[in-house]
């Protein structure tokens, strides 16, 4: 390598750092300069519900994004992806939100905390809750992971400590007349990120709904193994119906009535979304499915023994078939 090439891979490199240094100080303003605005507002929310739960699972493109609302109590559960990363903020306005009561992030992917800037900054967040990922062997090179650790973390600092909580298998807190637990993480040391997502059960009554972030195989069979209760009435797709995840056993365990998946839609499915295997499996049990990549943003109801959409089921088709069907429309 001549000197020349060297000399501009060190150029290179250092206006890297520099780029990275100067967002972070921004970043660390506007964190600040947010708090200072919102932590200390005396928002409140409208009454949302009557005693029922709501959920919406926001049509975020290639990511994950789901509103809880009871009575007055809002609860976002992941922020949607980096690239569509204002679009969380628009659906919470549109449904009437003021303030987050939760914010449950998984996993620090950005499609799943991307969308959490925009969040953090328009509303007053009670608690944020993240799995405990300090032993996550990050890289320097992701930086969207190191932005989002360290805003939070210095908003936590600045609010005294009362904002970041984070938690593990055996937690559970109560939202409105719901009771939430959590099921996973069990250990604070994985090698892959996406199995640090937290899984909860959100109970209302009688029904139950099972939220997985992005979790492998290797969390369905912990949990099997360890004989948790996995069974729910509505299963959010692990890692949105990939085939690293979903596997028959699992499945089987949670045995739900109701499937909801969160993928790209069109063109720009670029991982094939929901899984061939997955989309049969469902259509073999008559299992109803809810897909953003067909139908948007999808609106689930319950009072706490029946559940209602406000659209009709979804097909089972997979993202690879699905993306197909699209490119004979259009020929
Ligand atoms: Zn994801």
């Amino acid at each position: 390598m001549s000197n020349l090439v060297i000399k501009e891979l060190f150029r290179k490199i250092a206006t890297f750092f520099r780029f990275s240094l100067v967002a972070f100080f921004i970043l660390i303003l506007l964190a600040g300069f947010r708090l200072y605005l919102i932590s200390n507002s005396n928002v409140e929310n409208p009454v949302f519900t009557d005693g029922d739960l709501q959920m919406y699972m926001l049509d975020v493109g290639q990511g994950d994004a789901f509103v809880l609302l009871q009575d007055d109590k809002a609860m976002l559960v992941d922020a949607g992806p980096l690239y569509n990363w204002n679009k969380t903020n628009k659906e919470l306005k549109r449904l009437g939100v003021k303030k987050l009561n939760y914010v449950v992030i998984t996993h620090y992917h950005q499609d799943h905390a991307g969308g959490l800037y925009s969040v953090l900054f328009n509303y007053k967040v009670e608690k944020l809750i993240i799995p405990n990922m300090s032993s996550f062997n990050v890289q320097l090179s992701d930086l969207f992971y190191h932005c989002i650790n360290f805003t939070t973390k210095f908003e936590n600092q600045i609010s005294g400590g009362k904002m970041i909580e984070f938690v593990k298998r055996g937690d559970k807190f109560n939202f409105a007349n719901s009771e939430v637990n959590f099921l996973s993480p069990t250990h604070d040391f994985y090698e892959n990120l996406n199995n640090y997502s937290l899984v909860m059960k959100v109970t209302y009554n009688d029904i139950d709904i099972l939220l997985t972030g992005d979790i492998e195989k290797d969390i369905e069979s912990e949990l099997l193994s360890s004989k948790t209760d996995v069974s729910a009435d509505v299963y959010k797709a692990a890692h949105h119906g990939s085939c690293t995840s979903n596997s028959k056993k699992f499945l089987e365990a949670v045995d739900p009535q109701y499937v909801l998946i969160s993928s790209n839609n069109g063109e720009k499915n670029l991982y094939g979304h929901p899984i061939k295997r997955f989309m049969d499996y469902l259509e073999d049990e008559d299992i109803n499915v809810y897909r953003t990549d067909e139908q948007g943003t999808v609106k689930m109801m319950t009072d706490g023994k029946n559940i209602e959409f406000d659209c009709v089921e979804g097909d089972y088709k997979s993202g690879f078939e699905y993306l197909e069907s699209i490119r004979e429309m259009q020929k």
